[in-house]
């Protein structure tokens, strides 16, 4: 029997599922698949609902387990496989090879002086990295990544030999003992290219809700400044074109909550960096939960923010690598044609489970949402269950907690 609590990803709620297990005396194992804790919060400019950048409330997770050592990160580490119980369970975790050093050397002069490059996957294509990378100024752990398929012939000779670097080591697999599991696996943005009406990676100019927060973000590919992709101007029209895949049956059947919320948090964004852009957002219903209808007057109280209630029918290429954008306006009861310098596509969340064989036996709802499993010990967390907004995924992260520390409690 065992009292330790595994904790599968390393997002928000994720992280605060662990803290709190670990404060109140377990021993907890985080498996995060990615190379850096933080999950899609560490990827936006600001979050609500202080609008604070996501280094700051990350930074305090973080200390937070720095100082506690009940609490173990695996990084690169996937589930493989689970046998036992609920309070006896035996995890099979796979570990990817990292290949530097356990301890935090700086590797950005070496890393600038690669050739070989790749679409960031962190900056979802915006910008490319190099074959020695870190996601992000203030990654935890504040390791590198050295990816050999990345690395060109001279990029090669340039690393081998570095005594902080190991080109040979391989991946392993390694067994936990835990008594209960939080499954915060957190979501992923749906795949805008199956959205092929609304010109989602075939029209330039034509970007996601995810994509715009990192254009904005100061550790972006453009340093913070909002700017078209195809040419690197400050675009004078911008149009957000709301439920992007979401509350379609042939996308995702459900309303993804933050989406409304992202685009004014958006348009607050341009009106900052440039008041006189014109900015239409395009939506069937607008929601602001509880207090953030304050944010929704505020965004509608700038001159040059204008609201038009119809579903977006089609985006394709304009002239001057403009988007034109088809709409029936609902309570005009006209058909609109307009062309704009850019277009942000407010997509949707799809749980990360969605589509995948998870490794644990998680009954798994339609949508790819995880509903049941607690009767094994087994707790969701965060947008694994449902969308939430970050605030609400801490406290399904602390609910699961709670209920794994029950579980394993007196064992
Ligand atoms: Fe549509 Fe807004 Fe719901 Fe997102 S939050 S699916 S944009 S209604």
């Amino acid at each position: 029997m065992s009292n330790a609590i595994l904790v599968v990803g390393g997002g928000f709620s994720g992280l605060t599922a662990a803290i709190e297990a670990a404060e109140l005396g377990h021993d907890v194992y985080i498996v995060e698949k990615s190379p850096w804790l933080g999950g899609r919060v560490a990827q936006l400019n600001k979050y609500f609902p202080k609008l604070c950048p996501p280094s700051c409330g990350l930074e305090i997770q973080f200390q937070r387990i720095r100082k506690n050592p009940r609490i173990k990160c695996l990084t690169m580490a996937e589930v493989t496989g689970l046998t036992g119980r609920k309070g006896d369970y035996s995890v099979r975790v796979r570990l990817s090879p990292r290949r530097t050093a356990p301890h935090n050397v700086d590797f950005s002069l070496l890393a600038s002086s690669l050739e070989g490059e790749t679409p960031s996957e962190f900056d979802l294509g915006l910008s490319k990295r190099k074959g020695l990378y870190k996601a992000m100024p203030f990654a935890f752990p504040g390791r590198y990544v050295l990816d050999p398929s990345t690395l060109s012939k001279s990029d090669a000779a340039r690393v081998a030999g570095n005594k902080f670097l190991n080109l040979t080591e391989k991946e392993h697999e390694i067994e936990l003992n835990v008594g209960a599991i939080v499954v915060a696996t957190g979501w992923k943005p749906y795949d805008v290219t199956r959205l092929t009406n609304l010109g989602a990676g075939s029209v330039k100019n034509c970007i996601s809700n995810m994509q715009m927060e990192r254009l904005a973000s100061a550790f972006g590919p453009t340093g913070g400044r909002i700017v078209r992709p195809s040419d690197g101007r400050a675009p004078h029209t911008v149009a957000f074109v709301q439920c992007a895949g979401s509350r379609d049956q042939n996308h995702l059947n459900y309303c993804s909550y933050i989406c409304c919320m992202a685009s004014l948090k958006q348009c607050l964004y341009i009106a900052e960096q440039n008041p006189d852009t014109l900015i239409t957002v395009y939506y069937i219903d607008l929601r602001a939960p509880g207090r953030y209808v304050n944010v929704l007057e505020k965004v509608k109280a700038l001159p040059n923010v204008r609201f038009v209630k119809g579903k977006v029918a089609d985006a394709v290429q304009a002239d001057g690598d403009k988007v034109r954008v088809t709409v029936e306006d609902a309570v005009r009861g006209e058909k609109l044609t307009l062309d704009y310098d850019l277009v942000v596509l407010a997509t949707g969340m799809q749980p990360s489970l969605a589509g995948e064989n998870p490794p644990l036996p998680l009954p798994l709802d339609e949508d790819g949402f995880i509903a049941g499993g607690e009767e094994a010990g087994i707790f969701a967390a965060g947008c694994a269950r449902m969308p939430l907004d970050v605030t609400r995924s801490a406290q399904s992260g602390t609910a699961a907690a709670l209920k794994a520390v029950q579980t394993v409690k007196g064992r």
